[in-house]
C-alpha cells in the first residue's frame, strides 16, 4: 500500500523532471537561436533521467530494485553538474573545446561505472541496505573511498559555477541581473541541497537534490518568459575585446601598457606578453621613430603612423581617449589603431592618374601647369628657362613599327632625359609626343646647352628593338623667363622657337632671347 506522503513527495519529484523536460524541448525548438543549445539540451537531459531515476528509485520495494534506479541516477546526475558548470562557463564567453568538455566528463563516467560495478569492488557504496526507520522501503548506504570523489568533484562544479557567476554581478547590466540572479540560485540551490544531504542531515538519508530542481526549473522558465534566457545572453566584454577589427592598446595612468587585443598583435609584430608594463614612451619611438606625443591631456588625439611590414608599409590612424573611473578622475587611456593601408594606397593611386602620364611615368601637362606656375610665384627665385621639345617625324616611326614600338620610343625618350634632370627640374609630357622642362636658376645659354646635351644623347642613343636599332631625335625650343612674362605667354615663345628648329631641318636646338 503507497505511502500518501511518499506518493505526493514522488509527485514533486516527477513533477520537476515534467519542467525539465519542458526545457530540454524548449531548448531544441530553440537550438537556432540559442548560443549553447547542445550543451544546455544535454544538461538538461542529463537532469531528466537523474531525477525521473530517483522517482522511481523512491517508488522501488526492494533493495534490488532500489540499486537498478540507482544506476540509472548515476548515468545522469554527476553529468548534470559538470554540464551545467559548462554551461555557465559559455553563458560568462569561455570556449570550451568539445576536448576540454569529454575530459571534464572523466570523473562523472568513472563514478557512473562505479556505480555499475559496485557489487565487485564496493568503491563507491560499501554497504547497501534497507532502513529500518524509514515507513516505507528505502536505502541506506554507508560510502566507498570513490563516493567521496565523486561528491568532491560534483559539489566542487556546482561551487566554482556559481562563484563564476557571482563574480559576474557588479559588471552585469541591470536588464541582465534577473538572468544571472536565475542562474545563481540554480547552482547555488542543488548545491545547498547537495551540502546538507552529504552531511547525511535529511530525513532518512533522502536526497533533496530533485526536489530544489522544481524551484530551478520554475525559475528558468519565468527567466526564459521575463528576460529571454539562452536565446538573449550578453556577450561577455573580453569576447567583444578579443574580436575587435580594431587594435587596441590600454594604458595606465602611467602610460605603461597593461592590455592589448588580438588585433594589435596583426599590426605591431613585435608585441608579445613581455611588453605588459613597459611605457609606451620606451615602445612608440622604436614603431614610429617618434616620441610619443607628450599632450597632458591625450583626450581624442589622432595621428597617423606608419611602419614597414613584410608586405610593405604598413598605416594606421591612432585614436586616443581617457578611462576614467566613476568620479571622472583619468585612470587610464586606451589607444585604438584603424588600419588605413589601403585607403592610403588607394589615395597614392589616385594621386598617380590625377599627376602622372601613364604611359611614361612623368607629370602630366595639368600637374607641369601647375607646378609651372608655382616656380613661377616663388619670390626667391632666379632665372627661369623652359625647355620644350618634339620628336621628330614620329608618325613615321608609328607608320613604319606599329603604335607600340611608338610607345615604347617615348619611354625611350623619356629615360634617355632623365640622366640629365634634376629632381627640381618639372618634366613632363606636355602633349602627344611633346616634352617640356622647367630649368629653375638657369639663364637661356644654360637652359640652351642642357637642351644640346639632350639633343645629342637622344642622336646618340637609338632604341633597340627586337634586336633592330630605330634612332628616334628630337627638336628643341629653349626660351627664358621674361619680367612679368606669364606661363601661357613663355609656352608660345616656347613653341614659336620650337617650330623654328622643326623649320630649320629638326634634330636642333633654337634658344630664343
Ligand atoms: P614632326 O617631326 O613634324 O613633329 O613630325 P611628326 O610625325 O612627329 O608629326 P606630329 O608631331 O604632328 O605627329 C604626332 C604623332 O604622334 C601623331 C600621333 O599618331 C602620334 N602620337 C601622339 N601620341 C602618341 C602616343 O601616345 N603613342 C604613339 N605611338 N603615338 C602617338
Ligand atoms: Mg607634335
Ligand atoms: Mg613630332
Amino acid at each position: 500500500m503507497a505511502n500518501p506522503q511518499l506518493t505526493a513527495y514522488i509527485s514533486l519529484v516527477t513533477t520537476s523532471g515534467v519542467l525539465i523536460l519542458v526545457l530540454f524541448i524548449y531548448s531544441f525548438v530553440k537550438r537556432k537561436q540559442t548560443p549553447f543549445a547542445y550543451t544546455f539540451m544535454l544538461f538538461t537531459f542529463t537532469q531528466c533521467i537523474y531525477v525521473f531515476g530517483h522517482a522511481f528509485e523512491l517508488a522501488s520495494n526492494t533493495l534490488e530494485q532500489i540499486k537498478h534506479w540507482t544506476m540509472v541516477e548515476y548515468a545522469g546526475m554527476p553529468f548534470a553538474a559538470v554540464l551545467g558548470l559548462i554551461v555557465i562557463l559559455k553563458y560568462i564567453g569561455k570556449t570550451v573545446s568539445l576536448r576540454t568538455g569529454l575530459l571534464m566528463c572523466v570523473i562523472p563516467f568513472i563514478s557512473f561505472l562505479m556505480v555499475l560495478t559496485n557489487d565487485y569492488h564496493h568503491l563507491f557504496y560499501k554497504a547497501m541496505y534497507l532502513r529500518a526507520d524509514a515507513p516505507t522501503p528505502m536505502a541506506d548506504v554507508s560510502i566507498g573511498q570513490w563516493y567521496i570523489v565523486h561528491g568532491a568533484y560534483t559539489f566542487g562544479s556546482l561551487f566554482t559555477a556559481t562563484v563564476l557567476l557571482i563574480r559576474r554581478w557588479r559588471s552585469t547590466k541591470k536588464a541582465y541581473r534577473f538572468q544571472l540572479a536565475t542562474l545563481i540560485i540554480s547552482q547555488l540551490l542543488p548545491m545547498s541541497a547537495a551540502f546538507v544531504y552529504l552531511l547525511g542531515l535529511t530525513p532518512y538519508g533522502m536526497d533533496p537534490v530533485p526536489i530544489t530542481m522544481c524551484v530551478t526549473a520554475s525559475l528558468f522558465i519565468w527567466s526564459i518568459a521575463a528576460s529571454r534566457l539562452l536565446t538573449i545572453v550578453p556577450i561577455a566584454k573580453e569576447s567583444i575585446f578579443e574580436s575587435m577589427r580594431e587594435g587596441v592598446i590600454v594604458l595606465d595612468a602611467n602610460r605603461r601598457i597593461i592590455d592589448y587585443n588580438q588585433a594589435v598583435k596583426g599590426m605591431i609584430p613585435f608585441l608579445h606578453s613581455g611588453v605588459i608594463g613597459t611605457s609606451l614612451d620606451d615602445m612608440w619611438p622604436q614603431l614610429t621613430g617618434k616620441a610619443f606625443p607628450d599632450d597632458v591631456s591625450m583626450d581624442g588625439l589622432e595621428e597617423e603612423v606608419h611602419w614597414p611590414t613584410a608586405e610593405g608599409v604598413s598605416s594606421y590612424q591612432v585614436r586616443s581617449s581617457l578611462v576614467t573611473n566613476k568620479r571622472g578622475d583619468a585612470i587610464g587611456m586606451l589607444l585604438m589603431l584603424i588600419d588605413v593601408t589601403e585607403q592610403r594606397m588607394l589615395q597614392e593611386q589616385l594621386k598617380k592618374l590625377a599627376y602622372y602620364d601613364g604611359l611614361t611615368g612623368i607629370y602630366n601637362r595639368t600637374q607641369f601647369l601647375e607646378e609651372g606656375r608655382a616656380l613661377l610665384e616663388d619670390t626667391n627665385r632666379g632665372p627661369v628657362s623652359l625647355i620644350l621639345f618634339d620628336i621628330d617625324h614620329f608618325k613615321q616611326i608609328n607608320d613604319t613599327y606599329g603604335h607600340e614600338t611608338g610607345d615604347q620610343a617615348l619611354i625611350h625618350i623619356v629615360s634617355v632625359c632623365q640622366r640629365f634632370i634634376d629632381p627640381e627640374m618639372p618634366f613632363a609630357r606636355y602633349g602627344g609626343e611633346e616634352f617640356v622642362i622647367a630649368v629653375p636658376s638657369a639663364a637661356l645659354p644654360e637652359a640652351a646647352r642642357l637642351a644640346e646635351n639632350i639633343r645629342a644623347a637622344l642622336q646618340h642613343n637609338a632604341m633597340h628593338v627586337k634586336g633592330q636599332a630605330i634612332a628616334v631625335t628630337s627638336s628643341f625650343g629653349v626660351v627664358q623667363l621674361g619680367d612679368h612674362e606669364s606661363l601661357e605667354a613663355i609656352l608660345r615663345r616656347a613653341d614659336e622657337a620650337l617650330y623654328t628648329s622643326k623649320k630649320d631641318g629638326r634634330n636642333r636646338v633654337t634658344a630664343a632671347a
